[in-house]
């Protein structure tokens, strides 16, 4: 019933043609050079405000880039993909890393950070392929649940613990057991078979990007200290002091993130059951926009 279930799913996200799929990396290639562009230039408008200051107008500017890439790829008619979209995002730094900074960190930090970015794009790959709980709606299903039919199976979950918290997404159309939330970074749900790999890549990406940070620092501080700040490449500098900005940025909201899920775990609380509860409103607001916005993804 997994591999089927895993199947279908794969069926139904590999439902988009070869070009369809070059064109989508190319867009969200392009949106990663495009916002690292627009972050980059934050400490070339401002170069007197400190770190710490540029840090919010890096946010707006970085947001600003992410809407403005959106509206252009609606008017040429190309969807970017979230998860290229941060597999691109690794990558650059590891690239920025290599070319730039290695040669200022010392080799425990060079090895780790090199074993933190193998690791992510390992976590990703994974996350990527493999199946979050995925519950095929077949004969088997039913037996394993004791009912009548599928709807029987899945709604009465209080009778059947076993089956509680089985969830339809409405961005993926899949039936998950364990549902958390569907994850718009990573393109997938988050499910009973998935939320450990999930929980090891958001801590992941949080250790990575600090250690990032730290390396970057590193230049910097050399940069300032030996007087070379001035003599640099202008490419490489603004390019380093961009991403690391970017790189806090992506500290700050993963680390309230992580902590909402680690206080979930401990009170053994769903994401989305939380918000439904909590906020009606809003989650049938959220999943009305899912339902929009599957609309809109199956019509174009
Ligand atoms: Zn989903």
């Amino acid at each position: 019933m997994s591999r089927l279930a895993t199947g279908l799913h794969r069926l139904r996200r590999s439902s988009s043609s070869p070009w369809e799929v070059l064109w989508s990396a190319l867009a969200s290639c392009g949106l990663v050079i495009f916002s690292q562009l627009a972050v980059a230039m934050v400490p070339r408008l401002f170069p007197s405000l400190s770190l710490l200051a540029m840090l919010p107008i890096a946010g707006l500017v970085f947001l600003a880039a992410i809407v403005l890439g959106r509206l252009w790829r609606r008017f040429i008619g190309v969807a970017a993909s979230a998860p290229l979209f941060v597999l691109f995002n690794i990558l650059l730094l590891w690239g920025v890393y290599v070319f730039v900074i290695r040669r200022d960190t010392s080799s425990l930090l060079d090895m780790l950070l090199n074993a933190e970015c193998a690791l992510l794009l390992w976590g990703l790959y994974r996350i990527l392929s493999g199946d979050p709980g995925i519950v095929a709606c077949d004969s088997s299903y039913l037996e394993e649940a004791g009912c009548k039919d599928f709807v029987e199976a899945i709604y009465p979950s209080e009778k059947l613990p076993m089956l509680s918290r089985v969830r339809q997404c409405n961005w993926c159309k899949a039936t998950i057991r364990g549902y958390d939330h569907h994850c718009p970074a990573f393109g997938t749900c988050i499910g009973q078979k998935n939320h450990r790999l999930f929980m090891a890549l958001l801590t992941g990406f949080v250790v990575a990007e600090s250690t990032y940070t730290m390396c970057s620092t590193k230049y910097i501080t050399r940069c300032i200290n030996s007087g070379t700040l001035r003599s640099e490449n202008p490419v490489s500098l603004n390019l380093v002091i961009s991403t690391m900005l970017f790189s806090i940025l992506q500290v700050v909201w993963q680390v309230v993130f992580l902590m909402w899920h680690i206080y979930c775990i401990c009170f053994n609380i769903k994401t989305d059951e939380w918000v439904i509860s909590n906020f009606p409103c809003f989650g049938l607001f959220l999943h009305q926009l899912q339902v929009v916005f599957s609309l809109a993804v199956s019509c174009s």
